[in-house]
């Protein structure tokens, strides 16, 4: 268990409860959500420490790391995904400014998303902590996945992008691996990472049934603000910003689903729409949100926004 007397993200000791949480997903265990008052960060308390957590990911319903499963939800997230990665494969794109390049996807599943970009001529690499994902991965799909814990071995420099399609929340040591994306992007090369948003109108309707506080796999929720303030201490600035629009039905229906509510699927649905609606006029409070990170090269440049 990893218990923290001060802030993770500016180290001070102003830190206090923010909301109680529970596993709905899995365990039915109860997680504490403490946040800073100084800069705002918002992160489990004494969660499970990496020796622990494995049990926390073992279900067959953990659909990002499987691909057997069934059911009306399971089918609808699969609709949403192709949707999604054809989102991702253009944001790639418009973003590196490259039909071909040299791509890494850190926690790459089944990798649905390298292969994509595989088909498209890019050079993808993938990193997988799940050992039957990543061996799915390479046996399947003959992609090149490799373990975390060989991270080092991949040469500097070499990536013109690394993506992270909502795992930072995952990571035990997310300064770590800010380091290592640091040293392994190309001069010029762009982090895009997705993050579910803590201050997005969805989390503020749902509080402690929102299905994407997701505890205790989710580590860190972060905030455009204090997102910030991590890449800011890590050497990156955000040179934008994106919103991933249809996370907030997904999101919307699974926290219904958790509240109990019968007729889940509709009402999520017909609320997830409202939230877009009105996140159209504010994207920093969409219930996930992209970030495109370059490597620090000046400060106080502020970050761009569009949809
Ligand atoms: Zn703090």
């Amino acid at each position: 268990m990893v218990h923290y007397s001060q802030c993770p993200l500016c180290n001070s000791g102003n830190i206090g409860k923010y909301l109680p949480v529970t596993d709905h997903f899995l365990s039915k265990e109860g997680f504490e959500l403490l946040k800073c008052a100084i800069c705002g960060f918002v992160f489990t308390q004494d969660h499970p420490d990496e020796n622990n957590i494995n049990r926390y990911y073992e279900s067959d319903d953990y659909i990002s790391h499987n691909d057997s499963v069934k059911g009306f939800s399971v089918g609808l997230y699969r609709l949403s995904r192709r949707i999604m990665l054809k989102k991702k494969r253009e944001i790639v794109f418009k973003i590196t400014g490259l039909n071909r390049g040299h791509l890494l996807d850190i926690g790459s599943g089944t990798g649905h998303f390298i292969s994509v970009m595989k088909k498209r001529k890019w050079m993808v690499q993938g990193i997988e902590i799940n050992d039957k994902a990543r061996e799915y991965s390479v046996s399947q799909r003959g992609l090149d996945v490799i373990s975390p814990t060989v991270i080092s071995s991949l040469p500097s420099g070499s990536f013109d992008c690394i993506t992270m399609w909502h795992v930072l929340e995952h990571f035990q040591d997310p300064f770590g691996y800010a380091a290592e994306i640091k040293r392994l992007l190309k001069p010029g090369g762009t982090c895009i990472a997705a993050l579910p948003n803590c201050m997005s109108f969805d989390a503020m309707h749902y509080r402690d049934y929102w299905a994407a506080y997701d505890v205790p796999r989710h580590l860190w929720h972060f905030t455009p603000a204090t997102f910030r303030i991590f890449s800011e201490k890590t050497g990156f600035e955000i040179k934008g910003i994106r919103s991933l629009p249809l996370d907030v039905f997904y999101i919307s229906m699974l926290s219904e689903k958790y509240k109990g509510t019968k007729l889940y699927f509709i009402t999520g649905m017909i609320k997830g729409f409202w939230f877009y609606l009105i996140t159209l006029f504010n994207d920093k409070k969409s219930s996930s949100i992209i970030y495109l990170l370059g490597k620090q090269t000046s400060s106080n440049n502020p970050p761009q926004t569009s949809r």
